[in-house]
């Protein structure tokens, strides 16, 4: 089976773990001496999220990607969820030292190798998928990890300027979340692209139209709604591939009784007038009948009875506690749209 996944940073890195667990390892970056050998009969490519890469201290910085490739090669620190096990602060101490700006972002020691590196390569002219698969070559994250875009397709908030929101100004996602906690008044988002003054849309990365159009079935994993898997679907083709892709298309709630489970999902949902519940993430994807991109929805069993229009949504756990238990919850969306 050919299984194709939407990822956000934690919420779709936890979900991979679980379709590894369900569907083995898929050799990444596959190695042309070795082809099939050791490979199963499923393979798993996740197509994530770009918007919330930023240019820090002079490096580029790739949160989502990061933290599958972390996540996914044993490397994450487990208790923050996001950086390096093991990780010091040195280089950030001496950077606030030095009064160097931003103060407010955790760039760890052993992160920055990993940022280095990306920013030569990116700087001799690799792309950013290219580069994602030379970093994977150290940490065999076992499922293919292509960036949605391999051209600048950021997210940024439209935020007060002052006290009564008459003047406004547009901040990096990245500044909103972990600076403001996204706690100020705020209008809206946008995805700031590579062109003159931030225009242009970004196309998919090379592979990414590809997996979704050849999949057997497409998974948007539990992640932030609205800046990881809307970022990702407003990607340049992305949305039409999922539309017209003979694979059944299943999401799953990031919300479950009315919450995210962990991180600020309903900031999100708020800004862009959405009720933080499963429904309305359900409606807000959409059935494909519709004009959306679902064939199913799947609802924690606290949302049973929920209903989207189009849609047949089935409640079962949501809670990823062990790749097991994400894996029951894999075979529950394959049933649901009748693929198990
Ligand atoms: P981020 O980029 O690190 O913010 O991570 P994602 O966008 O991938 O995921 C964030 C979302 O994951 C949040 O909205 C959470 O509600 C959701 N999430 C985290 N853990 C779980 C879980 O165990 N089950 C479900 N259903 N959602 C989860
Ligand atoms: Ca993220």
């Amino acid at each position: 089976m050919k299984v194709t996944v939407l990822v956000g940073g934690v919420g779709g890195a936890r979900f991979l773990l679980g379709a590894r667990e369900r569907f083995g390892s898929t050799p990444f970056p596959a190695r042309e001496s070795a082809p099939a050998s050791g490979a199963g009969p499923h393979s798993v490519t996740a197509v994530v999220n770009v918007g919330d890469d930023a240019w820090m201290h002079g490096v580029r910085i790739c949160p989502d990607l990061d933290t599958c490739m972390y996540t996914l090669g044993g490397g994450i620190d487990t208790e923050r969820s996001w950086g390096r096990a093991d990780e010091t602060w040195h280089a950030k101490e001496e950077l606030a030292a030095y009064g160097a700006d931003p103060d407010w972002f955790g760039l760890g020691d052993r992160d920055l190798a990993t940022h280095l590196i990306r920013t030569r390569m990116l700087a001799s002219g690799y792309p950013l998928s290219d580069v994602t698969a030379a970093l994977c070559n150290r940490w065999q994250p076992g499922v293919r990890l292509l960036p949605a875009s391999d051209t600048r397709h950021e997210t940024h908030v439209v935020i007060a300027d002052d006290e009564a929101g008459t003047n406004k100004r547009a901040v990096h996602f990245e500044e909103w979340w972990v600076r403001y906690r996204a706690d100020v008044p705020t209008f809206g988002f946008a995805q700031v692209g590579s062109g003159p003054e931030g225009v242009g849309k970004a196309e998919a990365g090379p592979g990414v139209l590809d997996a979704i159009t050849t999949a057997d079935v497409v998974f948007i994993a539990p992640s932030n709604p609205v800046v990881s898997v809307g970022a990702i679907l407003s990607v340049g083709g992305i949305r039409a591939a999922l539309r017209t892709t003979d694979a059944k298309v299943v999401g799953i709630s990031p919300v479950i009784g009315g919450a995210p489970l962990r991180g600020m999902a309903d900031r999100c949902l708020e800004v862009i007038g959405l009720p933080t519940t499963a429904a309305a993430v359900g409606e807000y994807y959409g059935a494909r009948s519709a004009n959306g991109v679902l064939d199913g929805w799947l609802v924690a069993e606290e949302d049973a009875g929920v209903a989207v229009e189009g849609l047949p949504v089935a409640a079962v756990p949501l809670l990823m506690t062990s790749p097991k238990h994400t894996a029951a919850m894999i075979d529950a969306g394959l049933a649901l749209v009748g693929l198990a």
